[in-house]
């Protein structure tokens, strides 16, 4: 069961090398498992036990109408995007004998973990077409970008001092010889297109191996586990559900999260809200019974936690570091840096007791500061009560992150009873 579960989680991680990937298989899924794609532009159709997506970008939204009136709103939160280098408008240069890529940090990454890999490059390309401009998805497969380290004897004393690394300087990739073929021709090939009617992109360089099981079999090794593994712990949960009674259910699958949610499709824009508005004005709600339909509302906010790292186990408070392979983590922090509050954390842990699912807890130590996600935005702009959650791991924002398979399988376990009985 473990293995076939491993599969289908492997499958999903390496369908999405980027936010844009990820949206399309979170829309490929949800279509077969029923699920209908509607357009932006239309309205929302009403049908009770109804189930439907919208997809923008990177960000997608799944929900199932309720079979009748809807008295209560389940909302699961989660981010497409990780922390990646991302390639600029003019990235290819000529530079001592090869081609090299300009770049740009997403996000808060592990600078040296993108050092003497196989990177690959995977996003959106928009180019012009005799009618218009058409916007493809593009993971050109030959193509191997590489960020080597600086020899030892050429710098003798790194491992004593420690190895700093300049963005702009230092994390520019290789990606290929001067001679060889320019990297907008093969970019070009890739999307369909010739190079000249290439108008723009958004591209990440991320590890291009795939995800691969490691330890005894028992950890996953991959790219993207924050928050790739939470999406697919959400999804698994949303295309399995039939239509509740009286609630709606709706999963949020967000972009832009390692950047500060910001952009048109993130947690701190208008878009989930608009969304819910559009749902509640098809369901017949007037807007003091959307308003209230929403504020009533619960949250699953779903994002990876740190798991206690056993050369490192200094860096927790004692009673909150979360073991490996242990089960999912609540997510507490006084500063509201996860949207975790006492009625919401005591929603989870009574859920998950009753499905006998362990449930750990994590808190920042307190002289370090606290990372963040999705949950206190949507929180804090629906009103909502959450509670913040995930599966623990090791080297989070690494190229190249560490997890227990149990925990995936635990945490798809809680958040499939979240969204089917909270
Ligand atoms: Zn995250």
């Amino acid at each position: 069961m473990l293995e076939s579960f491993a599969d289908d989680f492997f499958g999903f991680l390496s369908a999405a090398p980027s936010p844009w990937h990820a949206s399309e298989a979170l829309e490929n899924r949800l279509r077969i498992a029923g699920f209908r794609t509607l357009e932006p532009g239309k309205p929302f159709p009403c049908d009770r036990g109804g189930k439907f997506l919208l997809r923008r970008g990177g960000a997608l939204v799944g929900w199932v109408v309720p079979t009748q009136a809807p008295a209560r709103l389940l909302l699961g939160l989660a981010h497409t995007d990780s922390p990646c280098l991302r390639l600029r408008p003019d990235a290819e240069s000529i530079s001592h004998g090869c081609r090299k890529l300009s770049v740009e940090a997403y996000g808060g990454l592990l600078n040296h973990s993108w050092l003497d890999r196989e990177l690959e490059v995977a996003g959106r390309v928009c180019f012009e077409e005799s009618d218009g401009v058409r916007e493809v998805l593009v993971r050109p497969r030959g193509l191997r970008p590489i960020v080597p380290s600086l020899a030892i004897h050429l710098d003798r004393a790194v491992n004593e001092r420690g190895l700093v690394l300049d963005r702009e300087r230092h994390l520019p990739a290789v990606c290929g010889l001067q001679d060889g073929r320019s990297f907008l021709s093969r970019l070009a090939e890739s999307a369909g297109t010739e190079a000249e009617h290439v108008l723009s992109w958004d591209l990440c360089l991320g590890d291009g191996a795939p995800p691969a099981l490691v330890g005894s079999g028992d950890l996953v090794a991959s790219p993207r586990l924050d928050n790739l593994a939470s999406c697919h712990a959400l999804v698994a949960g949303l295309e399995a559900l039939e239509p509740r009674s009286d609630t709606l259910v709706a999963v949020a699958f967000l972009d832009a999260e390692e950047v500060g949610s910001t952009s048109s499709v993130g947690a701190d824009s208008v878009f989930l809200p608009q969304v819910l508005e559009r749902i509640g004005l098809s369901m017949g709600l007037d807007r003091a019974a959307f308003l209230a339909w929403v504020s009533g509302g619960f949250a699953l906010s779903a994002d990876m936690a740190h798991a206690i790292h056993p050369n490192h186990p200094e860096r927790h408070p004692p009673g909150h570091s979360p073991l490996l392979g242990q089960g999912p983590v609540l997510k507490w922090n006084a500063g509201l840096r996860y949207g975790t509050t006492a009625v919401g954390a005591s929603r989870l842990r009574r859920l998950a007791r009753e499905e006998g699912i362990p449930l750990q807890g994590f808190a920042m130590r307190a002289d370090l500061g606290c990372g963040s996600t999705v949950g206190p935005l949507v929180s804090r702009q629906l009103a909502l009560e959450t509670v913040d959650c995930g599966a623990p791991m090791l080297a989070m924002h690494s190229a190249r992150e560490t997890m227990a398979l149990s925990d995936q399988f635990l945490c798809t376990r809680l958040y499939q009873s979240f969204l089917r009985r909270a």
